[in-house]
This record gives C-alpha cells, structure tokens and sequence, in this order.
C-alpha cells in the first residue's frame, strides 16, 4: 500500500517541481545592472507569468520555455524615460498635441525604453481624448502629466492663456486617473507673471502629485534661482536642466551655489534634453563639478529625434562620454524616475515586478554627439539597444539574438503568444 501511494504521488511532485521552476524567458549571463537592488554581476534573469521570477547565479537551460545568452551585454531595468510627447493623430498642425507628438511604440522598444511620461501634451479637456487616441493603445506604458492648461500644447498661443489654467479642473482629473497620471506640468509660459507656476503648483498641492517645470521664457520678473529655492516643493521637477538660460556656473566654471541648495531641498533636476534644452557649455562643467542629473529623459518630439537628442540610448551615451559610470547613468535612466514619477513597482528587477527589461551593448569606437546649438562632442563608447522585453515578451531584437539558425527552424509560424513577429496575410 506504501509503495502504491508513493507511486501515485511521484508524478504529482514532479509535475508540481517542474512548474515551480519553469522559466517563459532566461536571460543568460548578462552583467545585471539594478541599482535599486544593489546589483552589479553577473547573473542569469528569469521570467515567468509576464514577472521577475529570479536573479540568480544560474538558471539551468532545462528550466527554461527559452532561453537568450546575453553574455557580455548589460540586464537593466527597462528603460524609464519622463519626458516625452506621445499625443500624436490628432491632425493639429505645429503643436505638440498633434503633428509634433509621435506614436510611442515606433519610437521605444528600439531604444529600450519600456515605460514614457507625456509631459504636458494634453490639460484636462483633452487628456480622454489622448487617452483613448494613444494611451490604451500603445503596448509601451504610457503615463501622463496633465498641463494645466485645460487644451493642452495646442499651438497658436493656447499654452499662454492663463484663463484656461484651472488647478481644481486638472487635479480632479488626476483622481480620476490615479494609475495614469503622474503629476502636472507647466511649459512654454511666456509672461513676466509668476501664474502659469502657481496655478500648476496649486493643482499639485489639491492632489498631492509632484509638477513638472518647463519655465518657458526665462524673465528677470521671475528668476530661475527664486524657482528652485523657493517657489517648487522636495520632489518637484525642474527639467530642461542644461538649457543655456539657466544661470549655471560662475565666472570661473564652477557651479553656482543656489543648485546645490536647491538640491539639498529636494527639487528633482531632469535632463529634457529636447531639441533646444541641451548645450554641452552647461552639461561638461556641471557634470565635472558634481551637478548631475536626478533623471536622464529625452523630450522625445518629431523635432528632437532628428536633431542632437535621437533617442534614449544616445542621451545616455553623451553622460557616458562626459565621465558618468554605467551604472550611475541607468541608475538615473530607471530607478530615479520611477521614484520621482511614485511608480515604485517600476524601474527595477525586483522579484515579482512586471517584466520590463533592457538588453544593452557598450560598443567602442569612434562617435559624435550634438548639442542644441550644434556644438559635437567626440566620444569613444556608444549605448546600444540589442533587445527590449515587455510585459516579459520579446518587444525589439535588434540582431535576432532571441531566434534560431533559419535553417534549423522546423516551426514556421509562431504559435499562441506574440514573439514580435507581424501577423502574415492569407
Ligand atoms: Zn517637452
């Protein structure tokens, strides 16, 4: 009797072994780099169920659905990226909640970045509308700050009508949509008055949600300094940070002391690299001199990723050239804006988190970089994106690492789940 129960038993336990430590996706042998978890080795990164299921040592091949050697690349975080303009289709000319937008998912997963946060494309009329047009569609994560101006970037002088600031109106829309919005933004703000940074700050006081600061047209009625010293609350974001209005750096190059106090407050400094934020004159000195920045982003825009910004990737690399180490670089390209933006589920490879994870190739050479006012930086390493994971599926595979030899292929068509393969015509 003994042995018959054992009997039975004994494909049961095996049964219950073999999904207990089957893996959908190994990453095998990359350099993990995860700053919030502390790690920098070496190590194999398992997936199952669309989660983080291990960082270990090594993951056996037999435990793995698949598995993909990225030996000699960097595992990180998916990308975060807090400052993009994803409110495309709208058919608005010139303006940032229109033909300036672009549709995230063309842009994303080829430079890893897995989540984006509009920064201020849409207010609070109009954010359904993007919600709808772009937000539920789009296999990137896509987040928000609302403007505080009820339409939104619309062009023609919209984001100067401080009629149309409405704190209450923006921060109720914000309850409504706690998993999508992040916070509020002010951007483009031309006049000598403080409104456009105090109606956004008060939308940020009702709901308790950070703002984020394009302070527009730099006026001595409003200086910058009185901005970052006082006016934003810890945990407020001043982006564009190397913009050459900024008063940065004294006669001598050394950086001006109110950064560092406004650091000390807590004020969070985000790169918005954009297409006219970003001058090297600023970002060589400050970096060299300690001031560097909370959150990397790229004010991703159809005027920026054909200029000096690009892409993600390639504003990494140019703090990469400037002497940031790697890890410091993805630290403030993953786990800094998770934290700024209060998704704390996100940025990191924590066990259990939702499988967002970047493949990326230093590669040496010889390479250029510009600014916003055409200035170059010559430079010896390079970021590449080799492979995106989404949601754990294969999003972007810039050089097939995750596909087999073609001739020793038996299977044709791809089966029940999504492996980035377009769907074929019958
Ligand atoms: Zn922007």
């Amino acid at each position: 009797m003994r042995y018959l129960l054992a009997f039975l038993l004994l494909p049961i336990s095996l049964l219950a072994q073999e999904t207990a430590t089957k893996y959908d996706l190994v990453l095998k042998g990359g350099n993990v780099i995860d700053p919030h978890n502390g790690v920098q080795a070496v190590r194999d990164v398992g997936i199952r169920d669309h989660k983080i299921a291990a960082v270990e040592n090594h993951i056996p091949d037999s435990a793995a659905t698949k598995v993909i050697s990225v030996k000699g690349m960097f595992v990180t975080p998916g990308l975060l990226d807090i400052h993009t303009h994803d409110y495309a289709g709208t058919g608005l000319r010139g303006a940032y909640d229109g033909d300036n937008s672009v549709y995230p998912d063309g842009f994303t997963f080829r430079s890893c970045v897995t989540t984006v946060v509009d920064a201020g494309s849409s207010g609070w009329k109009n954010f359904p509308d993007f919600k709808d047009r772009v937000i539920d569609r789009a296999k990137t994560r896509v987040l928000a700050f609302i403007n505080i101006v009820g339409n939104g970037m619309g062009g023609g002088g919209v984001e100067q009508n401080v009629e149309d600031m409405d704190p209450e109106a923006t921060a109720a829309l914000a309850k409504k949509y706690p998993d999508i919005i992040v916070g509020f933004k002010t951007a483009h703000f031309e006049g000598p008055e403080w409104t456009a940074v105090d109606r956004v700050l008060n939308a940020g006081k009702i709901a308790q949600l950070p703002v984020m600061i394009d302070f527009g047209r730099f006026r001595p009625e409003r200086p910058y300094p009185e901005l970052v010293t006082s006016k934003l609350r810890p945990g407020d974001i001043s982006t564009h940070m190397y913009i050459d209005f900024i008063p940065m750096l004294d006669a001598t190059g050394n950086v001006l002391p109110y950064l560092f106090d406004a650091k000390k407050r807590g004020i969070i400094f985000d790169v918005g690299h954009g297409g006219g934020s970003f001058v090297f004159n600023q970002a060589i000195p400050a970096v060299k001199h300690g001031f560097l920045p909370d959150s990397i982003s790229t004010d991703l825009h159809i005027g920026s990723m054909n200029a000096g910004m690009k892409n993600m990737t390639n504003v990494m690399s140019k703090f990469l050239n400037i002497g940031m180490t790697l890890p410091d670089v993805i630290l403030r390209s993953t786990w800094n804006p998770a934290k700024e933006i209060h998704h704390e589920e996100l940025g990191s490879l924590t066990l259990g988190s939702v499988a967002d994870v970047s493949v990326l190739r230093v590669e040496k050479g010889k390479f250029g970089f510009t600014d916003s006012l055409g200035g170059r930086l010559e430079g010896n390493k390079k970021l590449v994106c080799e492979l995106t994971v989404r949601d754990g599926l294969v999003v972007w595979d810039l050089n097939g690492i995750s596909r087999e030899p073609w001739n020793k292929r038996t299977v044709f068509r791809p089966n029940s789940t999504w492996d980035g393969t377009l769907p074929t015509r019958r």
